[in-house]
């Protein structure tokens, strides 16, 4: 038997189990919202469990699978560079692949702007080097980030979370205040205190899929820079096509000083994150020869993330994969918005390219309105699970609720999806929509359920 085949098949004891030594209380909420599957095989938009069931992914890893899960010549590419017995990882030296890489980031994502590359091992990497990146470049130690921002969770990008719950209970972070999103006055009131090395935003949010006004950050872009702050756009989950553009600050004509993806860029294989900056900014930081790794890490450069990204460029390119995230993400709009007018459920949908949020409000019927305040009197971020926990159980297709507190249902496809897969996710809401409609319906007996579970 093949060695990898051997290890899964030796284990004596469930995945679950065995995750009680990793994170029980995550285990737990698998198993309370039927997210327990044992999947065993992945390939494309699909997964499959250990009974042979397929799932539709619209999840995407947190939007790492752009181009599908298993991709062959992501795969063929990584066999290969495993087969050439790579020198990786030298350290002392400057790897010719590192070098490809970086350079056809520049000539992708530069514009002319950012001309240098620090390679990293995850997004929050990406914004840790960032931040630090703007401090010395500034030689300041605040920061400003917006409201509901999602950076990370290491210390640095915890800093410039916009959400309390991720930052409770973790005691004192890094100086950094909160704006709320399209509010350039009170972003203009503390950038003029002139005490912000960095404004970090994500061209579109990833907590609740919030999208700026079309001027906003353009203008924030103008104001940061009249106040000497430099300007971070984290483009970790909204890059690489995710929104039918490489980046989605291309839609709102903005040129940050520094730029981070990763996710994507990783082919869902081999973790990998950039920082794309201005060499100024570089001189600042690595000012001296003896200052040459004042920042750096042991695998960031390593062969095989280096081939997984050159490849996943590659394919994202070959297959076209903006513009099906264009054509779907319309297309997914388009019906959705027939599903809205059906459905009073359903209070807004957000979207650009192949990332979207479904907003649910309280519905205008006297009879849905009484189920609409029962969940919430319950749990204020009960009813989007209401919605993902029946997508998932009856429609096999995996989604996520957006954030704490939120009734938004995100959905975060591969960028591969086709009409079969809108579709089929469509019809499976509008199902699950007619559910909520009764009172005495299997959504509502899920919230009861639900709820006891919380109490035990
Ligand atoms: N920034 C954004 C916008 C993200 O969505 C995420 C991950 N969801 C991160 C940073 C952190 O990336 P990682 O999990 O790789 O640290």
């Amino acid at each position: 038997m093949k060695h990898v085949t051997e290890i899964i098949q030796s284990s004596k004891e469930s995945h679950l189990k065995l995750f009680d030594n990793i994170n029980p209380q995550l285990g737990k909420v698998l198993s309370t919202i039927g997210f327990d599957k044992n999947f065993v095989r992945a390939q494309g938009a699909s997964l499959f469990d250990d009974k042979g069931n397929e799932y539709y992914d619209f999840l995407a890893g947190y939007g790492v699978f752009a181009a599908g899960r298993n991709h062959p010549k992501i795969k063929a590419a990584l066999k290969e560079a495993i087969d050439l017995d790579l020198s990786s990882l030298v350290q002392m030296d400057a790897p010719l692949l590192a070098g490809i890489l970086a350079e056809r980031l520049i000539n992708m994502f530069g514009h002319g702007v950012r001309d240098t590359v620090f390679f990293t091992n995850s997004g929050t990497e990406a914004n840790e080097g960032a931040l630090k990146f703007a401090k010395a470049a500034t030689r300041r130690d605040r920061f400003l980030c917006l409201e509901h921002a999602f950076h990370g969770l290491t210390l640095g990008s915890l800093s410039v979370n916009g959400n309390a719950e991720f930052r409770n209970g973790f005691g004192e972070l890094l100086p950094s205040e909160t704006v709320p999103l399209n509010d350039l006055s009170t972003l203009e009131e503390k950038l003029a205190t002139r005490q912000f090395a960095a404004f970090i935003f994500e061209p579109v949010q990833g907590k609740g899929v919030y999208i700026p006004e079309k001027s906003y950050l353009r203008e924030a872009v103008k104001l940061c820079h009249q106040c000497g702050t430099l300007v971070i756009a984290d483009e970790v989950q909204t890059g690489l096509g995710r929104t039918g553009r490489w980046l989605a600050c291309e839609h709102f004509d903005v040129e940050p000083d520094i730029i981070t993806i990763s996710k994507a860029l990783s082919g869902g294989f081999v973790p990998v994150g950039a920082i794309l900056y201005k060499r100024d900014i570089y001189h600042q930081v690595f000012s001296r020869m003896d200052r040459c790794v004042v920042h750096s890490n042991t695998f960031g450069k390593n062969a095989l993330a280096m081939v997984c990204a050159l490849t996943t460029l590659d394919v994202i390119e070959e297959e076209g994969l903006l513009q099906n995230a264009r054509e779907m993400g319309d297309l997914l709009y388009e019906k959705l918005v027939l599903l809205k007018n059906k459905h009073d459920w359903i209070k807004d949908i957000r979207h650009v390219g192949l990332m979207f949020g479904i907003e649910f409000g309280r519905p205008d019927s006297l009879k849905k309105k009484l189920t609409w305040d029962t969940v919430h009197k319950l749990d204020k971020s009960l009813f989007a699970e209401l919605i993902v926990m029946p997508l998932m159980s009856r429609h096999r297709i995996l989604t996520q609720v957006s954030g704490h507190h939120q009734d938004i249902v995100k959905l975060l496809p591969p960028l591969m999806i086709n009409e079969t897969h809108v579709t089929h996710f469509v019809e499976a809401l509008d199902d699950v929509l007619n559910d909520c409609d009764s009172i005495t319906g299997p959504v509502f007996r899920m919230a009861a359920n639900l709820a006891k579970h919380a109490l035990t």
